[in-house]
């Protein structure tokens, strides 16, 4: 299977990404948008995003042999009872949604008879909306696709096929495997993120200037992931409930074996533990995950 034209709903952070990454490495695609704000479809048309933005998702996926669903996972249901009526009957439907076990039962109740393959660019930023897309967010990072029991292995092939020229890698894993990974690697870290910066901004004997004067204190690196968007990370929460609260329970355990480490005075666990986090970091930046340049290449002094 070739895809020839891609149509994308919704068009901020992932859509508008993935627009300009197809016209830089796959140019021979055509591409067409569609996103729900009138606002967005004016700013993706001013930017470039897609070849064509639509007013409507039905004419964005006509004719579009892969459909792509780049809206909150909360979303995805409606947007893809929306495209039904426009879409082709061989077209593949896939989605970047953050889970995926709710996110392909949601797209099999909607587009019943469909060929759909669910898949996740593990790529992102803080930021969201249509100027926050650029063409080298997928460069190097890994797509994880996660194709339904009897999903077509073409089909299968032809998506991993459009994120490799994309820059991804690709990894294929069963979608329930995929939310309790992705709960311990981004979910929880997001919620640490979000609750410790909202209880730092309740503190009643610190003041909320000291807390932003000394943030560089390690703060500073919470503020910036507990800034992502809240609609989206409000539905990774709500659909990706099961591993989440899984992972959470397994985190206050250790939370609490900490705190008893620091209460008794026992040096040697917190030490030991260190010690293993620090190889861990050191094993995230030679697999490329991160940057190496010390306070994570930030210009010192901006
Ligand atoms: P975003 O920048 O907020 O873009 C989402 C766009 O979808 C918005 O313009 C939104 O419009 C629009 N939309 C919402 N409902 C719609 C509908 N029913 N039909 C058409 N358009 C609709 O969000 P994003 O960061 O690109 O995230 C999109 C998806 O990517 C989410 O499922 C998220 O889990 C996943 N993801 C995000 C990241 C990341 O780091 N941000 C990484 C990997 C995967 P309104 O503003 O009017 O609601």
């Amino acid at each position: 299977m070739t895809i020839r034209h891609v149509a994308i709903i919704g068009l901020g952070l992932l859509g508008g990404s993935i627009g300009l990454a197809v016209k830089a490495r796959s140019p021979q695609i055509v591409t067409t948008g569609y996103d729900r704000s009138a606002a967005v479809r004016a700013e993706a048309a001013a930017r470039g995003l897609v070849g064509t933005v639509h007013d409507t998702p039905e004419a964005a996926v006509e004719g579009a042999d892969l459909v792509i669903l780049c809206v909150p996972v909360g979303a995805m249901e409606d947007a893809a009872r929306a495209i039904a009526p426009g879409l082709k009957a061989d077209a593949i439907i896939s989605d970047v949604g953050s889970s995926k076990q709710a996110v392909a039962e949601a797209l099999a109740r909607a587009l019943p008879g469909h060929t759909i393959i669910p898949a996740h660019p593990v790529a992102g930023t803080e930021q969201s909306g249509p100027q926050a897309g650029f063409a080298t967010l997928f460069a190097g990072r890994w797509c994880i696709i996660t194709p339904p029991e009897g999903a077509h292995a073409a089909a299968v092939e032809t998506l991993a096929d459009f994120w490799r020229a994309l820059g991804s890698k690709i990894e294929l894993m069963d979608a329930s495997h995929h939310d309790l990974v992705l709960a311990v690697t981004s979910h929880i870290p997001h919620l640490i993120a979000y609750t410790i910066v909202g209880t730092a901004s309740d503190l009643e004997d610190v003041t909320e200037s000291e807390v932003i004067k000394y943030s560089a204190g390690g703060f500073r690196d919470f503020t910036r992931i507990a800034a992502s968007d809240p609609v989206m990370w409000r539905d990774v929460f709500l659909t990706n409930k099961t591993a989440v609260l899984e992972m959470l329970g397994r985190f206050t355990e250790d939370l609490t074996a900490l705190q008893r480490a620091i209460r008794s005075g026992d040096g040697d666990t917190l030490f030991d533990l260190f010690t293993r986090t620090r190889a861990i970091r050191r094993q995230v930046i030679e697999q490329g995950q991160d940057d190496e340049r010390p306070d994570f290449g930030r210009e010192h002094g901006a």
